[in-house]
């Protein structure tokens, strides 16, 4: 049955597949809601949108898409509040940066009304899929694909934007962490003027390989440093990436190598609100090997949206490791605690952050 509310076209599913799905148990992205958001663009301009049943989608083997990477995503959540409205976490931020993202890859901007408009509509259609409570939210994909036929090297004419929505779960255990992360002295993500500050697919294709060889040699991530001299700390594998010394927190501003996390300036706005002092500077690699060995490294995490923060017990830097104190009040599980209970409308909302689907 197909149905056209406004400016989409909605083919609703004929039997919810909700009551296949283990709540309890849910391994990340790996579970899908019923319907999917499509729009393509064509002839210049963005096509009546669907919203349809999640499955296969069908593309010419000569999309551009599989041979010159033209592709981009975003990860964004929804939460579900005890009177079952759906709030999300500054959501705007996400809809400049999709098409920051675009942009870089010469692939064309998606209008806003129509990010908005598609996003609610889907996630007021899979509402059922959003679970109450501590740790549960709905987690978004975003993504734009280059669909045009043809292996010519130049960009496409055509593209498919997207949105689909997984069921997730915290995968923060609590506790301590076991994740030991090795910086890096031979490969990089991005460099000067290249594509690292946008969320292209691309970046993460890059970064398997040297992760994989980090993890043959006991690691679970790479912290990648610049690209030209290697003596200055960028990124944790996909999050950003934040040092305690002392009583203060240190983390590089953003750059054309560095994504601008939308948890990282939130914890850098969390912390400062919380009276930690936070500095927002180049961070060498010989400053955070020195403060381990004169024991004021006390902290290091990742920042992002999955996780939102994801604490790190140790780090290996040119043959040596190094092992973190296991902290009783870490800022980790404080700035944790403080964006979770904001996002969840448990913490003030002073800076506006929370943003509620319309009804
Ligand atoms: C997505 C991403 C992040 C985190 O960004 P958030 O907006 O906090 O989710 C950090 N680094 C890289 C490389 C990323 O792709």
């Amino acid at each position: 049955m197909s149905t056209e509310t406004q400016n989409i076209i909605i083919q609703k599913i004929a039997k919810s597949k909700i009551s296949e799905v283990d709540f309890s148990n849910l391994a990340f992205g790996s579970v899908f809601t019923d319907h999917m958001y499509v729009c393509d663009f064509k002839d210049g301009e963005w096509q009546t949108p669907t919203i349809k049943p999640y499955g296969p989608i069908s593309i010419d083997p000569s999309a551009k898409v599989f041979h010159y990477g033209q592709a981009v995503f975003e990860g964004m959540k929804a939460y579900k509040a005890e009177d079952d409205s759906i709030w999300m976490f500054r959501p705007e931020e996400n809809q400049k940066r999709i098409n920051f993202s675009a942009n870089r890859l010469q692939m064309p901007s998606f209008p806003k009304e129509m990010f908005f408009d598609g996003l609610e509509t889907l996630l007021k259609l899979d509402r059922d899929w959003i679970q109450k409570g501590e740790g549960n939210s709905m987690y978004i994909r975003p993504f734009v694909i280059a669909t045009e036929s043809g292996v010519s090297a130049s960009p496409s004419k055509e593209y498919k934007f997207m949105f689909i929505l997984s069921p997730a779960q915290s995968y923060f255990k609590g506790g301590g962490s076991d994740v030991k992360v090795l910086f890096a002295d031979k490969y990089s993500r991005s460099a000067n003027g290249g594509v690292g500050a946008a969320k292209a697919a691309g970046n993460y294709a890059g970064q398997f390989y040297p992760t994989h060889l980090a993890q043959e040699q006991g690691y679970q991530q790479v912290v990648w440093t610049d690209a030209n001299t290697h003596e200055f700390l960028e990124e944790a594998g996909v999050m950003n990436v934040f040092f305690r010394v002392g009583d203060t927190l240190l983390t590089a501003p953003t750059s054309d190598r560095i994504l601008d996390g939308i948890t990282r300036k939130s914890i850098i706005q969390v912390a400062q609100d919380m009276g930690i002092s936070v500095e927002v500077r180049n961070v060498r690699v010989s400053e955070i090997v020195d403060a381990a060995k004169n024991g004021t490294l006390l902290e290091m995490f990742g920042a992002g949206t999955a996780a939102v923060i994801n604490p790190i017990a140790g780090f290996g830097c040119k043959g040596e490791d190094y092992t973190l104190p296991k902290l009783e009040n870490s800022y980790a599980m404080l700035l944790r605690k403080r964006i979770t209970d904001i996002q969840t409308n448990k913490a003030e909302d002073k800076h506006g952050w929370r943003y509620k689907v319309k009804e």
